[in-house]
């Protein structure tokens, strides 16, 4: 199989069949056609292997999460995805992996209506990089930088069960309960981006961003962002039941504040709205947890029961 067979057999006609697609794969380059009064919005992310993911990961979760975090993106700008382009960078041409990729990544895609429409096809060490475009109503796309002083701090879904799911990935947890395993083993090989809520808070929240790298690393930037400070009260991180299951209250916590790849939304959110955004999650099956607020002020105060509490982990960053 060479270069042009994969690409005709695997990429050409991935995820959803779109009208404002007037040229997808086989040409030099792609033509979309936008919205009128709409904003572009594009992200891209690369994974690679051995460090977004176990090199011997299944190719299906492969595929999803490239295209999974991505999506997620777009979700916390509150953006609709129509399009996506693939840079595929791998060892050798395996039939059964391409097959499981394209699979996994298609799937996804087909579940949020994007068109894969171009890419590049490469060998060397595993690498995917997925580059997605969606379009956003002129100017109401959700920044980081929206926020006000005394909006909520709200998070989707809950946190840390993605954390837990690489540590049974890798083997650094075992636990007997076999349920809860599966679980958490699925919330880190098929995160489930948050597209139709992102979409749902435009207009209530005032500032938002996904969660990828852990709160704790995460969160100062929408504060910061937003020229303010913030005070989260730890005790009220949503937690699943099948994390709880898992392991002791202290890793629990440490899970749910640093581990990252839980791609849930962290919204800014005035008092006023909660009651709307809360319904809006609540139609589309989504836990909404209020953790903390924002405020005057440049530090994120973290608390515990009432009591300062200084996290012992921090986000993740490649450089650190
Ligand atoms: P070029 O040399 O012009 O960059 P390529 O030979 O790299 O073209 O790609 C041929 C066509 O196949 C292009 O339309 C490109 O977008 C598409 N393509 C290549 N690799 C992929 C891929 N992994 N997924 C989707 N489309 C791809
Ligand atoms: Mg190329």
């Amino acid at each position: 199989m060479d270069e042009f067979e994969l690409i005709a057999r695997y990429f050409s006609r991935v995820g959803a069949d779109r009208p404002d697609v007037a040229l997808g794969v086989g040409d030099d380059a792609a033509l979309l056609r936008m919205p009128a009064d709409a904003d572009l919005a594009a992200a891209v992310d690369t994974i690679v292997a051995g460090r977004h993911f176990p090199l011997d990961a299944d190719a299906r979760s492969i595929g999803h999460r490239a295209l999974a975090v991505n999506l997620s993106d777009l979700a916390a700008m509150g953006a609709t995805p129509a399009w996506a382009t693939l840079a595929l960078t791998m060892p050798n041409a395996q039939a059964d992996w391409l097959e499981r990729f394209a699979r996994g990544f298609s799937d996804l895609a087909y579940a949020h209506g994007v068109a894969l429409v171009g890419g590049d096809t490469t060998a060397g060490p595993l690498t995917v990089s997925v580059q997605v475009m969606g379009h956003v109503p002129r100017g109401t796309a959700l920044r980081r930088d929206g926020a006000h002083a005394g909006d909520l701090l709200v998070v989707t879904g809950t946190l840390g069960d993605s954390g837990a799911g690489l540590a049974i990935a890798t083997h650094a947890l075992s636990t007997a309960d076999a349920t809860a395993s599966r679980e958490l083993l699925e919330r880190f090989e098929y995160p489930a981006p948050r597209v139709a809520f992102g979409s749902a808070a435009r207009g209530l929240a005032t500032a938002a961003m996904d969660l990828s790298d852990g709160l704790v690393g995460d969160l100062p930037k929408l504060a910061g962002a937003s020229g303010l400070g913030a005070r989260v009260d730890v005790e009220r991180l949503p937690l699943s039941r099948s994390l709880q299951a898992v392991a002791r209250p202290d890793q629990v916590r440490d899970w749910a504040l640093a581990a990252g790849d839980d791609y849930e939304l962290l919204l800014a959110v005035p008092p006023r709205h909660l009651e709307s955004l809360t319904s809006r999650a609540g139609q589309l099956n989504l836990r909404l947890t209020v953790i903390g607020e924002l405020g005057r002020g440049n530090a994120v105060n973290w608390m515990l029961d009432g009591a300062g509490f200084a996290p012992t982990v921090r986000g993740f960053d490649h450089f650190r």
